[in-house]
């Protein structure tokens, strides 16, 4: 696949960028630091002056991304998630205002998707295990896809509670919890008044401001070619999330199983290989890219020419790029 570099979301900040450069202070530099958190690496990059500084806040972002694995892990048996799928089978829960966020925004892009996007995918989804090559048992199978629907999650917003109408639901947040915690993580650096920055969890970025005059650069990874990208996108104050199908999957009789669902079948959806969606904020763009994925290049792309402020690039099942509308016009070959 020939690599593209879109000339998306770049306003004219060269001039700016001289500006910014004359008068950078002396000590200041770009202060980073990667760790695995979430199952994925995260990474976080800021500009600022003071080392010691710079240093506090890279670890408030870490912090905060490892408090927000703590809520909503499915691995973790204490996490609030896990509670919430132990008892809310039997009754209504009582959750913090995060998860009950959570959970509403979730319904929200299910009704806007058609359920596409589904937290109770996992009602089946939690009997595939990637790394082992399994997949759900027959036995299982029938019942665990009927308690697919985020319509049995019932959400009570004056009680703050949550249940769930049917025994067998099981919701698991993978498909929008990274990008919430990315969210978070900008929302630490703008209350400490930080300007220029970038957060990433595996697929999900949220970058602020500019790159010291310059885009950041943010790559989409080519699907089929391990370390090549397919395009390149220069950004500044944009969130960026990809999905794909080479993250988490195994081959059994020349197919490929991989950990995005679609809640209608019960199986890997197989319309694409990367959906990357643009916009504002990651919570909103990791969902939708999790959403085209499953609706495929022409449903996904017809939704995403609705929103506002919204853009994707869709890496289709044949490995042709398509892009919305808004950005179709300014994709060129180098
Ligand atoms: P990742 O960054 O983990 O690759 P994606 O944004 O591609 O995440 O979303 C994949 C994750 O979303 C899966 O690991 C799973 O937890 C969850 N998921 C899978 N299918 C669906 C679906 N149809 N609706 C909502 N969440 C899903
Ligand atoms: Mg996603």
């Amino acid at each position: 696949m020939k690599p593209v570099c879109l000339a998306v979301y770049l306003a004219a900040c060269l001039v700016v960028s001289v500006l910014l450069l004359m008068a950078a202070p002396a000590g200041a530099q770009w202060r980073e630091d990667t760790q695995g958190i979430m199952g994925t690496r995260v990474h976080a990059e800021l500009w600022e002056e003071d080392p010691a500084r710079g240093s506090q806040l890279l670890a408030m972002v870490m912090a905060e991304m490892r408090r927000i694995e703590a809520a909503f892990s499915p691995y973790l048996e204490s996490s609030e998630l896990s509670v919430l799928n132990r008892k809310a089978p039997h009754g209504w829960v009582a959750v913090s205002g995060e998860l009950f966020d959570l959970l509403e925004k979730s319904r929200s892009v299910s009704e806007l998707t058609g359920g596409a996007f589904d937290v109770t995918y996992a009602s089946v989804g939690r009997y595939y295990d990637y790394r082992a090559g399994e997949r759900p048992p027959d036995a299982l199978f029938k019942q665990a896809l009927e308690a697919i629907d985020y319509r049995y999650v019932e959400l009570d917003p004056a009680h703050q509670r949550v249940r769930y109408t049917r025994p067998e639901v099981y919701v698991d947040l993978g498909g929008i919890a990274k990008g919430h915690a990315v969210d978070r993580a900008i929302e630490v650096l703008l209350d400490a008044g930080v300007s220029q920055a970038s957060v990433s969890a595996g697929g999900d970025s949220r970058i602020v401001g500019d790159r010291r005059g310059e885009p950041w650069n943010v790559g989409v990874r080519d699907p089929r070619r391990d370390g090549a990208m397919a395009v390149m996108l220069p950004l500044l104050d944009t969130a960026v999330s990809t999905s794909g199908d080479y993250e988490r999957y195994f081959e059994a009789d020349g197919i490929r199983y991989h950990h995005i669902l679609d809640p209608a079948t019960g199986d890997s959806a197989r319309n694409a290989w990367s959906v990357t969606i643009l916009g504002p904020e990651t919570t909103l763009t990791d969902a939708l890219s999790t959403s085209v994925f499953v609706l495929g290049p022409e449903k996904g792309i017809a939704l995403i020419d609705t929103l506002p402020g919204i853009d994707a690039i869709v890496i289709d099942a044949q490995g042709t790029l398509r892009y919305s509308a808004d950005l179709a016009p300014l994709t060129a070959s180098p």
